[in-house]
C-alpha cells in the first residue's frame, strides 16, 4: 500500500511538468511589468510564501534580465555589467551594499532599495578528515540545504551543489531520497552556492574549478532552475566555469533529460545503478515510469547530434544487489552506442539504507570486466563520508520519511 501510494504521489507530481518553455514565459512576465513592479519570480517572500517585499532577488536574473531591471530605473547598460560583476566577479562576490565597490552612489542607493544581494546565510560548516567540507545553508524560511566542497590535489576543487530541500524519487540507497520532496530551491538559491565556495575556500584550495549538480536534490524536477542557475554559472563575464565542468546528475527523467540537451550546454551525468528493470524498478523506482530502454535510446539518440559530447554514468555499487560479473557484462550491452564514461561509486553507508557496500577487490573485477571490453570507467572513492558529505549522504530525513518499498524475494539476503 505504502507503495503504491508513494508511486502515486511521486508521479503525480512529475506530471505537473509544464510542456511549454516557462523559462521564456517567465522572462516575459517579468519584463512586462518595468520599470516600478516587483518581478514575481525574484521577489522576497515570508516563511507562508506572501511577499514581504517588493524588493528584487538580483541572483534570480541572467545578465539580460539584470540589464534591462537596471535600464528601467534609467541607469545604463554598463552600470549593469559592473553590478553583474560585483556579484559574481573574481575576488568580489558582494553580498552586501557595502561590497558595491566602483558603483555610483546614486545606483548603489537604488540597489539598497529595490534589490536585495544575498539569498542564503551560513549555518554551519563541518570539515572531514580529508579536507571536504560540508556547508550548512538557512533559507529564508528556515529550511537547511546542503552544499560540500571537495578539494582535489590535482589542483580541481568541485563544489557540489543542491537543487532541492529533499528528493521525491525515493531512491532506496539515498539518505536525502529518505526525507520526501520539502521544495524546489530557487535559481538564486543554486547559484549562490557556487558563489559562497569562491568565496569561502578560494584563497584556501585555489580556484573552485567544477560544479556537479549532485547535492540534495533531482536537479532535473526542478529544471527550469537548474538550467538557469547553470547558464549563470557559466556565464564569461561572471563566475565563467566551463560548460564541461558543470554537469548536471539525474536519475533519468527523460522528457526533462530532453529539453536539458536541447538547451544547455552543460554536461550531464545519469545515475544508472542496476542493468535489469527489475533492480532499477526496487532501488530507483523513477524507473516505473522510464524504464532502462527508454532511458538508454533516448541518450543514444540524442547524443548523436551533439559534437564531441560524452554522458557520465553513475553506478553505486550494493553488494550482492548489482555487482556481479552478470552485471557487468551486462552494463556494457547497455551502453553500447552511447558516447560515454563510467563512474563506478562505492555506496556510502547511512541509517536510512540496509545496503551494504561492495567489497574494494569486487569493484575492481567489475570496473576490469568494463575496461577489458573497451569501457572507459573509473573507481569514485568515497569523499567526506566521516562527516555525512559523501553522495547520497545529505540532508535531514526526520521523523516523517518515504517509506522503504518491497525488496524482491532473491535480494532479501543481500539487505
Ligand atoms: N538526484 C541526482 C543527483 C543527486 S544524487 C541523481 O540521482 O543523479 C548524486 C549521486 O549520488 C547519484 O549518482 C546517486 O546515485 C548517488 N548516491 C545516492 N546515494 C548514495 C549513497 N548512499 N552512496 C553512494 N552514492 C549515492
Ligand atoms: Fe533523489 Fe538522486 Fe537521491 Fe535518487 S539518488 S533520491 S534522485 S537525490
Amino acid at each position: 500500500m505504502a507503495l503504491i501510494r508513494w508511486t502515486a504521489t511521486c508521479l503525480s507530481s512529475l506530471g505537473f511538468f509544464p510542456s511549454s518553455n516557462p523559462r521564456l514565459a517567465l522572462h516575459r512576465r517579468s519584463f512586462s511589468r518595468f520599470p516600478r513592479r516587483p518581478l514575481p519570480p525574484s521577489t522576497s517572500r515570508s516563511e507562508s510564501g506572501d511577499p514581504v517585499s517588493s524588493k528584487v532577488v538580483l541572483k534570480e536574473m541572467e545578465f539580460p534580465e539584470l540589464e534591462k531591471w537596471v535600464q528601467s530605473y534609467g541607469f545604463r547598460s554598463g552600470q549593469a555589467m559592473m553590478l553583474w560583476k560585483c556579484l559574481y566577479g573574481n575576488n568580489s562576490w558582494a553580498h552586501c551594499y557595502d561590497e558595491l565597490t566602483g558603483l555610483k552612489k546614486e545606483f548603489r542607493k537604488m540597489i539598497s532599495e529595490n534589490a536585495i544581494l544575498k539569498a542564503l546565510s551560513v549555518k554551519e560548516i563541518l570539515t572531514a578528515s580529508d579536507g571536504t567540507r560540508k556547508i550548512l545553508f538557512s533559507l529564508k524560511d528556515a529550511q537547511v540545504i546542503e552544499t560540500v566542497v571537495i578539494p582535489c590535489s590535482r589542483g580541481r576543487t568541485t563544489v557540489c551543489v543542491s537543487s532541492q530541500v529533499g528528493c521525491a524519487m525515493n531512491c532506496q540507497f539515498c539518505y536525502t531520497g529518505r526525507m520526501g520532496l520539502r521544495k524546489h530551491l530557487s535559481t538564486a538559491e543554486i547559484v549562490e552556492q557556487a558563489v559562497f565556495a569562491r568565496r569561502l575556500f578560494s584563497s584556501e584550495f585555489g580556484s573552485i574549478t567544477n560544479v556537479v549538480f549532485m547535492g540534495m536534490g533531482e536537479p532535473l524536477h526542478n529544471i527550469d532552475n537548474v538550467i538557469k542557475a547553470a547558464a549563470i554559472m557559466v556565464d564569461e563575464q561572471g563566475l565563467h566555469f566551463s560548460p564541461r565542468k558543470v554537469t548536471v546528475s539525474t536519475s533519468g527523467l527523460v522528457p526533462q533529460l530532453k529539453r536539458f540537451l536541447c538547451e544547455s550546454d552543460c554536461a550531464l551525468a545519469v545515475s544508472l545503478n542496476a542493468t535489469t528493470d527489475e533492480v532499477r524498478n526496487w532501488i530507483m523506482p523513477i524507473n516505473r515510469k522510464y524504464n532502462l530502454s527508454l532511458l538508454l535510446e533516448t541518450l543514444r539518440e540524442e547524443l548523436c547530434s551533439k559534437h564531441k559530447y560524452k554522458v557520465l554514468f553513475e553506478y553505486v555499487m550494493l553488494a550482492g544487489v548489482n555487482d556481479s560479473a552478470e552485471d557487468a557484462k551486462r552494463l556494457v550491452e547497455l551502453v553500447r552506442g552511447i558516447p560515454c564514461k563510467i563512474n563506478l561509486i562505492s555506496f556510502n553507508p547511512h541509517n536510512g539504507s540496509h545496503f551494504k557496500p561492495t567489497p574494494e577487490e569486487k569493484m575492481i573485477e567489475f570496473r576490469n570486466i568494463l575496461a577489458e571490453a573497451g569501457c572507459v570507467v573509473f573507481l569514485r572513492l568515497s569523499r567526506g563520508d566521516d562527516r555525512m558529505a559523501a553522495c547520497g549522504q545529505l540532508g535531514e530525513p526526520g521523523d516523517v520519511q518515504l517509506p522503504l518499498l518491497h525488496v524482491p524475494e532473491q535480494f532479501q539476503m543481500a539487505v
